[in-house]
């Protein structure tokens, strides 16, 4: 038997919709710029660049109503609403897509800006303690593939899309993660945000939604 140096942690888990069941995490891969008008709030050109990828560590997760702390070394944290699709061990015995969530990929944009400049990676602006809230997983299929995707700030909305305006829709994301790494059940895929990203600050309450799919809501500890 293992002699462990200290206690492994626990998995850190989402839960799913209409049971007691929960999803176990594994590693969380974020798609940046897949929406064209937010790629062009960030200054890029979606006709010249594809979607491309980032993570987050898999204890990044923030579940089950839990609140957030407004991370250290930024003045800039910034929410954008995701779509979150759950990979698992598909029916036909593959691995796949096998629910869906919505996220929050909170982002320090100072840092995020400072690297983009340097040219450095993104880790510190993303990958950070606490970056990921996420709501419970609806198992199956997307319910609206067209529906819609928002969030709020303290009841006021900042975002308005649709999911039907991703550049790579969820499939063609797997494709596109599939070939860089070897997907494996417990991975969660941010599909990137739409427009109207912005900064948020302690106290703020947060609401994200996707038709179809359970509610996102979190507040910003101090
Ligand atoms: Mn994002």
């Amino acid at each position: 038997m293992t002699q462990w140096l200290f206690p492994p942690r626990a998995v850190p888990s989402l839960p799913i919709t209409g049971g007691d069941r929960r999803f176990p995490v594994r590693r969380i891969l974020c798609v940046g710029q897949n929406y064209a008008a937010h790629a062009r709030e960030m200054g890029s050109d979606p006709d010249k660049q594809t979607p491309f990828f980032f993570s987050k560590p898999g204890d990044a997760i923030v579940a089950d109503g839990q609140d957030p702390a407004y991370p250290s070394a930024t003045d800039n944290l910034h929410y954008e609403a995701e779509l979150v699709a759950a990979i698992g061990p598909t029916p036909d015995g593959g691995i796949g897509i096998v629910g869906w969530a919505v996220g929050c990929d909170l982002t320090r944009r100072d840092l995020q800006a400072e690297a983009k400049k340097a040219g450095r990676p993104w880790d510190a602006a993303k990958g950070f303690d606490q970056s990921a809230p996420c709501g419970a997983i609806t198992l199956g299929a997307l319910p609206h593939p067209a529906g819609a995707i928002g969030l709020s700030v303290n009841g006021e909305t900042k975002q308005a899309g649709t999911l039907d305006d991703m550049i790579l829709n969820p499939d063609r994301i797997v494709e596109a993660a599939g070939a860089l790494w070897t997907l494996q059940p417990g991975d969660l895929i941010f599909t990137g945000t739409p427009s109207g990203v912005g900064p948020v600050r302690p106290g703020d309450r947060i609401v994200v939604t996707i038709d179809g799919l359970e509610t996102l809501s979190f507040e910003i500890k101090p």
